[in-house]
Formats: structure tokens, sequence, C-alpha cells
């Protein structure tokens, strides 16, 4: 077992998904809060998944479940009211920040939903992650993603779009945090690489829109769970990020039960250090509300 002593790089700016108010999550709020407590974080992120606008967007489990659209939405609301007090009560111990996944459906209003929702509930900060392209979803199943790359006239013209929608939803929501980038990576290694020339081209302009937002690259953990050697960013891209575009970068444990609260930090840490990255940067609550923050890794 593990346990972080809060040391200042003990963040996660992307996890504490729950049971309570998200079909695949397994643990209460509260659970995963005492987990976050228990392994040590300094600082722990909510950042539940955003209600999708539309009944195509429900997921398989949610329509076996009975639910719609006005039940996840029920579901936010009461998440983002859970929250405020959850943040109060656990202060002293666990800094816990209220954020929210974005979702980029539809294609042609997610920009207003995800302000809206941002606005309404006075969220301390924003995810941004594309788990859709063009409206389909390219990280909840491989059948799904199976039937994506089969409307695409190739899997890098669907890795390029990914990169592309990624830079766009950026420019229209400035997330302070930008969720597993490469996510895409996911369902694509049964199909081929996504790491062509044209594909790094596509990845620059999301950087591009990143560095000028001024937003932080979740370096994410659920890649290991995924089977990959290294969590979201691959090397390629965390050092075009880190080296050529300056961008900051900070951890994500992407938890969806108690067991996965801190899984892969410690290694991700190792990873950046390797990579020469010497610096977090991160969120801190400070008299001016949530401000950026710059903490050593080693
Ligand atoms: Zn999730
Ligand atoms: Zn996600």
């Amino acid at each position: 077992m593990f346990f972080f002593a809060k040391a200042p790089w003990a963040v996660s700016l992307h996890g504490g998904h729950s049971s309570d108010y998200c079909d695949h999550g397994d643990s209460t709020l509260r659970e995963m809060l005492d987990a976050a407590v228990a392994v040590g974080y300094h600082t722990f992120g909510v950042a539940e998944h955003a209600p999708r606008a539309g009944a195509r967007f429900l997921y398989d489990e949610e329509i076996e479940r009975g639910w719609d659209v006005a039940k996840i939405q029920g579901d936010f609301e009461a998440y983002a009211v859970a929250t405020q007090s959850l943040a109060e009560e656990y202060a002293g111990r666990l800094n816990v920040l209220r954020g929210f996944e974005a979702e980029v459906v539809p294609t042609d209003r997610y920009a207003d939903l995800m302000l809206e929702l941002r606005e309404r509930y006075r969220f301390d900060y924003m995810v941004g992650s594309v788990h859709w392209v063009d409206d389909r979803s390219i990280d909840y199943t491989l059948r799904l993603f199976d039937e994506v790359v089969a409307v695409f006239p190739s899997l890098e013209a669907l890795a390029v779009r990914y990169y592309e929608r990624v830079a766009e939803m950026v420019r229209a929501l400035r997330p302070e945090v930008v969720g597993h980038i490469d996510v895409i990576r996911k369902y694509a290694r049964h199909h081929g690489p996504v790491d062509t020339p044209a594909i790094r081209d596509a990845a620059d302009g999301a950087l591009e829109a990143i560095r000028d937002a001024g937003a932080i690259i979740d370096v994410n953990t659920s890649a290991y769970r995924c089977g990959f050697d290294t969590p979201y960013p691959a090397p390629w891209l965390l050092e075009r990020a880190v080296r050529h575009f300056g961008i900051g970068v900070c951890f994500g444990d992407d938890s969806h039960n108690v067991a996965q609260v801190g899984v892969g930090i410690l290694e991700a840490r190792a990873y950046l250090l390797e990579h020469g990255v010497a610096y977090l940067s991160t969120l801190a609550r400070s008299d001016a509300g949530v401000v950026r923050a710059r903490v050593p890794l080693a």
C-alpha cells in the first residue's frame, strides 16, 4: 500500500467519479473522499461527468436501468450541491476542489451547455475531455469505437479529427484542465498507430490551443488500468507538450471506485521525472478563489 503523506505533488485533478452520480462508478462520493484522505492526498479534485443532453448519448447500462436525460441532469445537480458541503466538511483533512468533466455533445451546442453548468453551479474548475467525435463515442466500448472507425476513411482520419475536436473544445470552453488528451489510444491500438506525422500535426494544433488557453494537461493514470505502460499522454506527446509548448501537467487518477484512488500516481510521478518534468501545475484555493499553482515533483 502507498501513502503520499500530503506531499505537495499529492494531487489529483481528475477523478472522484462515484456511484451516487454516475452509472459506471462503484463507490459513493463520501467513500471516495475518505479513500483520498486515507492515501494521503493533499488535494483531490472531484470531476463528475457532465450530463449528456440527448437520449441518443445515453449509455446502454443507463437505458437498461430506465434512466433518461432528466435523471442524469437531476443527478448532476445533486452532485453540484453535495460537493459544496462536502468540500467544507473535509477541509483541513483534504482540499476538495469542485469540478466536473465536460462533454462535447451535442457537437452544435455543447459549449453553451457546459459553460452554463459551470456558471450555474459555481464550480471551482472544469476538466475538458473529448469522449465523442462528431457525436460518436470513442472511449466507452471497443464495439462503439469500431463503429466510429468504420464511418471514417481511415483510423488516421479519425485520430486527426479527434485532435481537431480537442483544439475546438479548448477554445470553446477554456477548461483549467484537459483530460486524458490522447484517450483515442485506448481503443485505437486494436486498429493501428495513432502517432503518424499527420496525427502529430493535429495534436500540435490541440497543444497550441491548450497553451493559448493556459490549461493544464492531466497526466491520467487510467491508462495503466487499460494495459498501457505509461499514463496519458504518451511519451512523444508529453515531451512535445512540455518542451515545445511549455504546458503544465498535473495528475488525475480518474478514479471510479475506492480501489482506484491514488493508484498509478507514484508511477506517473516517476514517468514525469524521467522525462525531465520537475514541477507539477495544480490548482489551489486562495482568497482570490481557485488559482494556478506550481509545486515541485521531487
Ligand atoms: Zn467515467
Ligand atoms: Zn474522461
